[in-house]
């Protein structure tokens, strides 16, 4: 049958599925931007941000995608002068590298391989060399699933008197993002992860001190402009008005989950997945110490290449979970399981890979991923 995206089990890395009150939230009709009601929405947004990032500070919502607010932050808050430092050990990471050296010509890179730890003594002995006024990191690199545990290297980058700018999109509201603790000065997290509202918003988190450090860096994205309308629960350009309401909607669903819960089930839907792969006799691709809790990356066995396992889940099954990219391109596959993401969803997809497996003669012995997985159900 064809594939119905309305009930098709949806579990790529981003963007996730989207609660029908969230959908129905989007749709009204045009409203004023300029105006009392969507003045309202923002404000609503506003009250709810603190709880979302768990701290306090100047924040600010972006029409555009998580790029967007990557692009904000680096261009408002990477120094021109003094050297910055880019930690990458997967695609989004590499990719920030790009857009920093857009904006500095003092750019160190300390780089592991895609889905290893990063290389604590070198970020230290850089830091240690002096004249670091960034560094800039992915805190969950969605393309490899792995947590970057940045707490080590916290007490060196406060010494060092850098601003910490962090990529927070598939961590903010999927794993926890302890922004004070760490002493983060900005994160960006986006719309359609953890979130679970549309894709086309970024949120970038400031703290007092990265505020007072805004200098002019693009036009559209420039962050102080985007401060100050906020405080009058105004945006400096047309916003993306539909993504606005979703996204006061997809809040409001958090606030009545909890953080706390949401990041719990986030976390024990990870913890099953990972037992499920293992029951499959399939390995982690990261490092498994640092899995991350939002998606589960798994190799492809040998022999079973995208159209054998993710494309066959996908017309045999209607199950979407994502591949892997730049060079773990049909080596890897995703799965998703952060924002409204739920039981069901795993025990769905697993028993699909089950039978996959279990058709190409690769299955160690049948029943026992779902049994990981209904074992660790609540
Ligand atoms: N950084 C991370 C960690 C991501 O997971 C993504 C998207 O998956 C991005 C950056 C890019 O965000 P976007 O595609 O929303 O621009």
């Amino acid at each position: 049958m064809t594939l119905d995206p309305e009930t098709a089990t949806f579990l790529i890395a981003g963007p996730v599925r989207i609660h029908p009150r969230v959908l129905r939230a989007m749709s009204m009709p045009s409203v004023n931007h300029r105006g009392d009601y969507f003045h309202g929405v923002v404000a609503e947004i506003r009250e709810m941000l603190p709880a979302l990032f768990g701290a306090k500070g100047r924040q600010v919502i972006l029409s555009g995608s998580g790029t967007a607010g990557l692009e904000a932050m680096y261009s408002s808050l990477v120094p021109p002068d003094g050297r910055t430092l880019v930690l990458t050990n997967g695609n989004f990471g590499e990719r920030t590298d790009q857009i920093v050296r857009r904006y500095s010509t003092h750019v160190t890179t300390v780089s592991a391989p895609w889905g290893s730890p990063l290389p604590e003594a070198t970020v230290r002995a850089e830091l240690e060399k002096g004249d670091v006024r960034a560094v800039c990191v992915v805190h969950n690199e969605t393309s490899v699933g792995l947590a970057n545990d940045l707490a080590p290297l916290v007490p060196a980058i406060r010494a060092s008197g850098a601003l910490f700018l962090v990529d927070g999109i598939s961590a903010v509201a999927g794993i926890p993002e302890p922004i004070d603790a760490w002493g983060i000065d900005a994160v960006v997290a986006g719309s359609q992860k953890g979130l679970a509202a549309p894709a086309g918003l970024a949120l970038v988190h400031l703290s007092e001190r990265a505020a007072a450090a805004l200098h002019p860096g693009t036009f559209y994205l420039d962050l102080a402009a985007h401060v100050k309308a906020l405080e009058k629960n105004d945006t400096p350009w047309t916003p993306a008005v539909p993504l606005f309401l979703a996204l006061r909607e997809a809040l409001k669903l958090l606030m009545e989950e909890g953080l706390e819960h949401r990041l719990e089930r986030t976390h024990r839907l990870a913890e099953a997945s990972r037992a499920a792969v293992a029951a499959l006799g399939l390995a982690l691709f990261p490092d498994p110490r640092h899995a991350s809790d939002t998606v589960t990356v798994i190799r492809n066995p040998d022999g079973l290449g995208d159209p054998e396992l993710r494309k066959a889940l996908e017309r045999e099954y209607h199950v979407l979970v994502q591949g892997g990219q730049g060079a773990l391109t049909g080596k890897i596959f995703r799965i998703g399981h952060m924002g409204i993401a739920d039981w069901p969803d795993l025990l769905v997809t697993f028993a699909a890979l089950e039978r996959i497996l279990g058709k190409a003669g690769r299955l160690p012995a049948p029943g026992r991923a779902l049994s990981a997985i209904v074992d660790r159900m609540p």
